[in-house]
């Protein structure tokens, strides 16, 4: 019966990760997959989240499971909002957004994607070159066929800003783009503020659609600073999708837990496009789990809890920060090359090195290294007991 059926290929990154796991040399260094390492280069479980899971134990532990509405939590949801589009402003108080609580970003996406496909079928999807491999895949998915605008300049590890936005301000009505919020994935580079500024009115006068992923919230400049692209393109008036994911800034990657919202233009239009959300949902996986969304619930709805868990995620982007300087530094006194700036230049858990496929192959097989064959380098992977070796490692094979 199932003797056509081909290979699956694999994902590529999810594939390195485990050729990582399989390599037995001692000084190997994981810097392919975007996972949050602390100085130790182990995954942190935060303190904030040990406290909120202690609160929630009762007699018969965290108590009843039953099934949760097709959209989630309601205190989950309504965190989400004040997180993703902040407190003061009407869209809230107007209640012009619906949320669900999704299975992680990557459960945002797909239940985004699935419902724009059954409500806009004659749109077409437009992603950044490059952007993160699965973001082709779960459009793809859902039937859509998918292009690229312009998005990063290989010349000068930086933005082609004039031509991402002839790109876009060329698009048919009704078309979706999907944008990185903050710290995008793979490259690093983001638009400045004044960019987004430029950007929303070309949304809006196109009629576009825009699809935010939000995957890492926090780990940019902070956490209202890097909601700034959501807030000024839906304060513009551009139809807003919004996929937000706590894999990263809660530390809860096998949690899944993450947010879909959508803007909508008044209250009325908003409870039909929740509607919608949860008949996708009801047809995809029928209604979310229960533990990560109340950890994350508790904490946000928590003052003192919340204040915990800012401090932790700030000490996580600083921690990140300080890496990106350290390995510019060390490399900067090795080898001198215009490259090197895009090291500090660029934001959140990546840096586009640059270094070609060649490169990256000789720095996993001479050195331990691992790195994705685009030069995607991980930076969260990186502390004070490697950052020596892998800038020795990047020099050496830039070198020769
Ligand atoms: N979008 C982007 C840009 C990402 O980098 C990721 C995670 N690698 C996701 C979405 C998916 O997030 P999650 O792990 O919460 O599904």
């Amino acid at each position: 019966m199932f003797e056509h059926i081909p290979a699956y290929p694999g994902d590529p990154i999810l594939s390195l990760n485990e050729d990582f796991h399989r390599d037995a040399r001692l000084g190997k260094v994981n810097l392919s997959i975007g996972i949050y390492f602390d100085a130790k280069g182990l995954l942190p479980v935060l303190r904030v989240v040990q406290h909120a899971e202690q609160a929630l134990q009762g007699e018969r532990g965290e108590g009843p499971r039953p099934y949760l509405p097709m959209s989630g939590i309601a205190s989950y949801r309504e965190a989400v909002q004040a997180l993703v589009f902040g407190t003061d402003g009407p869209l809230l108080r107007d209640e012009r957004v619906a949320t669900l609580q999704t299975l992680g970003g990557s459960g945002a996406l797909k239940v985004g994607s699935d419902f724009l496909r059954r409500l806009f079928p004659q749109s077409q999807v437009w992603i950044s070159d490059p952007s993160w491999e699965n973001h082709r895949v779960v459009f793809e998915g859902s039937g859509f066929t998918v292009h690229t605008y312009p998005y990063y300049d290989a010349a000068t590890g930086g933005l082609q800003f004039e031509a991402m936005m002839a790109a876009i301000a060329a698009l048919p009505p009704r078309s979706i783009v999907l944008l990185h919020a903050c710290c995008h994935n793979p490259t690093g580079v983001d638009l400045s503020h004044e960019q987004w500024l430029q950007l929303a009115p070309v949304l809006r006068e196109r009629e576009s659609i825009a699809f935010i992923d939000m995957a890492y919230q926090g780990f940019g400049a902070g956490l209202d600073d890097d909601a700034f692209a959501v807030r000024t393109l839906a304060q513009a008036g551009v139809a807003c999708v919004v996929a937000n994911s706590f894999s990263k800034n809660f530390s809860l990657y096998g949690e899944r837990c993450g947010g879909l919202s959508v803007v909508c233009a008044d209250a009325d239009e908003a409870q039909r496009v929740q509607g919608q959300l949860n008949g996708t949902v009801r047809a995809n996986y029928s209604n979310p789990p229960t533990h990560g969304a109340k950890v994350i619930a508790a904490i946000l709805n928590d003052a003192e809890l919340r204040r915990q868990w800012t401090t932790e995620l700030s000490d996580m982007r600083e921690r990140i920060a300080a890496m990106r300087r350290s390995l510019h530094a060390d490399l900067s006194s090795r080898i001198s090359s215009p490259r090197l700036d895009r090291y500090v230049q660029q934001r959140g858990m990546f840096t586009y090195t640059g270094l070609t496929a060649g490169q990256v192959d000789r720095l996993r097989i001479e050195h331990g290294i691992y790195l994705l064959r685009s030069g995607r380098l991980c930076i969260a992977g990186l502390n004070a007991g490697n950052v020596g070796q892998v800038a020795r490692a990047i020099a050496a094979v830039m070198a020769t």
